[in-house]
């Protein structure tokens, strides 16, 4: 077959369409959006239905947030010098306010006193209740073209894109519609012949074009279902998407199989031997067993597919270390991967010292690292020198070179993508490794159980092993739902309380600085809760803890922290996966109502690790009772496996495991079973399609091969990474 695809109109860069200029190209690469095949996959978020011209007294009718265009004289003009304008618009004695910051010179003279404007935007209230746009679209000169030429008026559906730092918004939704109109048609259909028909969806050009420019004349039924991410055209992309991740994981699973594994023909029960003496405490027989049924996978020739599933404490890290260990002593070479600095840090404290009893040597790479400690840790793993590699997705970054890798950890795997876990075990382009055909094991670390369908998504084929058993010691946290501020006080005095008898704790705040809430109200965040709770919890030592401190900054904290040097750590979630400070044994949770049932339930395993007693409250000023009735479900089941059952069903996993790989996050949220069929759909079609054509050569097949590709493999083709 012919080599590269003729280059088209989808892979010229964003600067071939008009209004793309070299500064927004850049801004646009950094989001990913680089050429106009990345502007048609980025989906709008919602639609404003811009449909309705409003005379301004009805507006006083609509609620707050509802797209509006309305069309009356200049009554007022107030500029504030350059950093505001304020013109009133008037009819039938109702004004309406539309406000621009910082206008531009030109803006005073259009809105002369007197003349009548078109204007688009959200519909907000001032503080006097009276209507209010901010930073309105003029639409006086679209609206007459559109009643001139006869057709209806108003502006139609306007689709809602997510945000690009320094692109407004308006160059966006030009540039996609641009897109569109010159390559909606151009997207090759991926899915095999008929399978769009059958489940009743439209082509992809058609489902693309819908989805960026839904017709102004859709039916309100088909734009409710539109609004709500279930629209066939949603539906169609969603499907796509899922069965391209579908048919790539099945490509690499055939890899796998057909593959060889680092074949750890050594003695497991010696290994075995040296992980009891290199462990500060006695592995529970959980732990023994998964070991063993690890070391049986990794003494096979046939790369290892796993999962070790166990809650939250239950000591899953230990059996990673295993592992590792193992395939050291076979001469290979393992990485773990975890999704924080903070994570990476600890682990790799935890593991070096573990390592250091039994010559497992163990080094840590984040983007955090100093240049010449970058440096020797790289030529350390590209030697051979290092076994063990612990760090965050910077492992994934060019340059990483493993010598012998033989072993690919996974943990907290719901906090990655499903292309970077594969990319994981590609380190170093190894897979598939062209002189030895060696494929390294996989080994996936979980607190929370994945559902068959979502498994399926997110790995294809994995054998399970769990830890049913928690180490010796382990108290159930006692929890409490705490309603309102006087129930806060209490919490706030139980954390003084605990640090008073000498204990240490969290405080977890949803956000890092406060943001307007609309209804809710200001929620907790992070900075305020910091100075609020520094004086309040005196004489505590107070430190603060936030995922967008430079990662020193965080590690110091933690260091402090641990070392007893710090009481109380006010917290994002950044605490969320593996911190593990066995000291602590009091944590409050604000505006619990935000946090996933499975989230809340991790935050919580963060205390209680050290055997004593300890205690979690879950703040919130929430009031409806499903809110709370969820809440007290966390409250009452200390069972992480039933927690993310619940949370499954009450969510959709969209939401837990929200990713692009899930298809439309609307709709897991919105209809599970319904997206958990897609999934289901897809796996099929992927297994069907590479049943008749498993290296997908077939010059029909071209599209699909590129769109792994492009997808799957983040634009590094196949051949590229081989080679
Ligand atoms: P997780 O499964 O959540 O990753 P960790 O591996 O972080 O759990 O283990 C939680 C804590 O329990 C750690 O402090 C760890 O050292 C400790 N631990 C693990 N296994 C045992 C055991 N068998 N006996 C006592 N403590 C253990
Ligand atoms: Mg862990």
């Amino acid at each position: 077959m012919a080599g590269a695809p003729t280059p088209s109109l989808l892979d010229q860069p964003v600067t071939a369409l008009p209004g793309a200029g070299p500064v927004t190209a850049a801004r646009l690469a950094e989001r990913g959006l680089e050429r106009i095949r990345d502007l048609l996959s980025f989906l709008p978020l919602g639609y404003e239905d811009f449909r309705t011209l409003y005379p301004l007294p009805a507006l006083a009718r609509l609620p707050e947030g509802q797209a509006v265009v309305v069309r009356a004289r200049v009554a007022r003009v107030r500029p504030f010098f350059r950093r505001l304008l304020d013109v009133y618009l008037e009819q039938d004695g109702v004004q309406m306010r539309a406000r621009w910051f910082r206008p531009n010179a030109g803006m005073v003279k259009t809105y002369a006193k007197g003349s009548l404007v078109a204007l688009a935007g959200i519909l907000r209230r001032g503080k006097d209740g009276s209507p209010e746009i901010i930073h309105p679209r003029n639409v006086t000169a679209l609206l007459l073209a559109q009643e001139a030429s006869g057709t209806e008026s108003g502006l139609g559906l306007r689709p809602r894109y997510p945000a690009v730092e320094k692109v407004p918004g308006r160059v966006i939704e030009k540039l996609v519609a641009a897109a569109v109109e010159q390559a909606a048609a151009l997207v090759p259909d991926v899915l095999p012949e008929g399978v769009a028909k059958r489940l009743g969806l439209p082509s992809i050009s058609e489902a693309l074009r819908e989805v960026h420019r839904p017709e102004a004349s859709l039916p309100d039924d088909r734009l409710a279902e539109l609004m709500a991410g279930q629209a066939p055209a949603q539906r169609r992309l969603a499907l796509e998407d899922l069965f391209v991740v579908q048919v790539g994981l099945a490509l690499e699973r055939g890899r796998a199989r057909r593959a060889n594994g680092w074949h750890c023909d050594v003695d497991g029960e010696a290994a075995l031997a040296s992980v009891r003496a290199a462990l500060p405490f006695v592995p529970t027989s959980a732990q023994e067993r998964a070991i063993r049924t690890l070391y049986a996978d990794l003494g096979s020739a046939t790369p290892m597919q796993r999962l070790l599933q166990g809650d939250v404490g239950s000591g899953k890290t230990a059996v990673a270390f295993a592992a590792a260990l193992l395939v050291a002593r076979a001469r290979g070479q393992s990485l773990l991967m975890a999704p924080t600095e903070v994570l990476a840090e600890q682990h790799g404290r935890t593991l070096a010292s573990w390592g250091g009893k039994v010559g497992l040597r163990v080094a840590v790479l984040h983007a955090g690292l100093a240049a010449q400690e970058r440096r020797r840790v790289l030529g350390g793993v590209a030697a051979g020198a290092i076994d063990l590699l612990v760090g965050t997705h910077a492992l994934l970054e060019q340059g990483v070179r493993v010598l012998r890798l033989a072993l690919a950890i996974v943990d907290e795997q719901h906090r990655f993508g499903v292309r970077q876990r594969v990319a994981l075990r590609r380190v170093g382009g190894w897979i598939p490794d062209q002189k030895t055909g060696m494929v390294p094991h996989l080994l996936v670390l979980s607190a929370t159980p994945i559902p068959r369908s979502l498994a399926l998504t997110a790995y294809g084929d994995l054998d399970l092993v769990t830890l049913d058993q928690s180490p010796p010691g382990r108290q159930v946290v006692a929890t409490q739902l705490c309603v309102g501020e006087a129930a806060r006080r209490e919490a706030l005095a139980a954390v003084k309380a605990a640090v008073a008898a000498g204990g240490q704790g969290f405080v977890v705040c949803p956000a890092i600085v406060e943001q307007e809430q609309g209804e809710s109200g200001r929620r907790a965040s992070v900075l305020p809760r910091f100075r609020e709770l520094g004086p309040l919890l005196a004489p505590a030592r107070v430190g603060l803890l936030h995922g967008q401190m430079p990662s020193d900054k965080q590690q110091a904290v933690l260091a402090a922290f641990r070392a007893g040097k710090l009481d109380v750590l006010v917290a994002t979630t950044v605490l969320e996966v593996g911190v593990d400070v066995p000291a602590a044994s009091i944590i409050v949770i604000e505006d619990a109502e935000r946090f996933g049932l499975a989230q809340l339930h991790q935050l919580r395993g963060r205390v209680g690790r050290g055997g004593q007693a300890s205690s979690c409250f879950l703040l919130t000023g929430a009031q409806d009772p499903e809110t709370l009735d969820r809440l007290a479900f966390v409250a009452a089941t200390s069972d992480g496996f039933r927690i993310a059952e619940e949370d499954l069903r009450r969510r959709g996993p969209g939401e837990i495991y929200g990713e692009n790989q899930t298809g439309l996050p609307g709709l897991w949220l919105r209809d599970p079973s319904g997206a958990a069929a897609l999934v289901e759909s897809a796996r099929r079609e992927a297994e069907a399609l590479l049943a008749e054509d498993p290296a997908l050569t077939s010059p029909e097949h071209a599209a699909l091969r590129q769109t792994i590709e492009i997808r799957w493999l983040r634009r590094r083709p196949i051949a590229e990474e081989a080679g």
